[in-house]
């Protein structure tokens, strides 16, 4: 249900939650794993194995790669138009969520700033175009325009913070509060629990993880030929550069560079490429 270094909860089989730690030094499970526990106390217990995950949506830090949530079937980028999002971070959340294969929806929250959202939404109609499914709400009036897209799914939400991540969560799951009092509780500390993901269950077959807001979002996790993949119009180019290990910046005979000069391929794509490319060569001096 959530991770607090190598403190976690976990949800039983019968609803009922223990506060748990992994066996031997382990800290790498998230938010979203399955796991198989030994009670150790009326109220702990020790986490045994860990089944395979179906998926894991990650963020690296300069330091190390994390698990922002395990098992998910898709990812909500939240966004919205005040404080205008990062287009940025936007791609970045995209990019992970494609690395993992996973369906991602673009939600655009406050819609209620009708100005604002209008500004957003032309910001976003290159994302519509990509394929993405762009939904339209505001968290203060009516968030059931989500509810058709949770069902049967394991969701994480994830954005900048700001967007109003809180306040679709507490409409979705109005107990969310009390669940989260409960897990503190359980921890024995109230003040960090707040800053890591963690899941709800919207009914038995759907279930929300929601992850802590973000201002940045490393990437440092992919290969060059993974975030290459992770922009969906650039996997048809795949193999048709002169060279096989073009990294598609300034090589030449770069059939993606070309594709842009042609205007098959959107300007603001390619530079969104370029620059996590570039941050990912930095990293790794051998590919300068
Ligand atoms: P988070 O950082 O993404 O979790 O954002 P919060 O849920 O804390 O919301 C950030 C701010 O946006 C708060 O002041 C909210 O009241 C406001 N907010 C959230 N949803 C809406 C909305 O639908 N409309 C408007 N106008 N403000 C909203
Ligand atoms: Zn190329």
């Amino acid at each position: 249900m959530s991770a607090h270094g190598r403190h976690y909860v976990v949800e039983l089989a019968d609803g009922t939650a223990l506060h748990c730690y992994p066996r031997g030094k382990r800290s790498d499970l998230a938010c979203g794993d399955r796991v198989r526990v030994r009670r150790a106390a009326a109220d702990q217990a020790v986490i045994e194995s860990v089944a395979q995950r179906t998926s894991a949506l990650y963020r690296s830090d300069d330091f190390r790669q994390k698990v922002i949530a395990a098992n998910v079937t898709q990812v909500l980028v939240v966004v919205a138009g005040r404080p205008p999002f990062s287009e940025e971070l936007l791609v970045r959340c995209l990019v992970a969520a494609e690395q993992q294969r996973l369906k991602a929806l673009v939600v655009l929250n406050k819609i209620d700033l009708e100005v604002e959202s209008a500004a957003a939404s032309k910001r976003l109609r290159l994302y519509e175009q990509l394929g993405y499914p762009l939904l339209k709400l505001s968290a203060r009036e009516d968030v059931s325009p989500l509810c058709p897209w949770l069902s049967g799914q394991t969701s994480v939400l994830v954005g900048q913070s700001g967007m109003g991540k809180s306040r679709i969560v507490k409409a979705l799951v109005p107990d969310a509060e009390v669940r989260i009092g409960e897990i503190s509780e359980a921890l024995g500390a109230g003040r960090h629990t707040t800053t890591s993901a963690r899941l709800y269950h919207l009914d038995r077959d759907s279930h929300l993880i929601d992850s802590p807001g973000m201002q940045t979002f490393g990437l440092q996790h992919l290969s060059l030929s993974e975030l290459a993949d992770a922009f969906p119009e650039l996997r048809p180019l795949r193999g048709a550069c002169r060279f096989k290990d073009c990294r598609h910046v300034i090589e030449p005979g770069c059939a993606i560079r070309a594709a842009v000069e042609e205007g098959k391929i959107e300007p603001r794509r390619w530079q969104a490429y370029r620059a996590i490319a570039e941050e990912l060569a930095e990293k790794r001096p051998d590919w300068a």
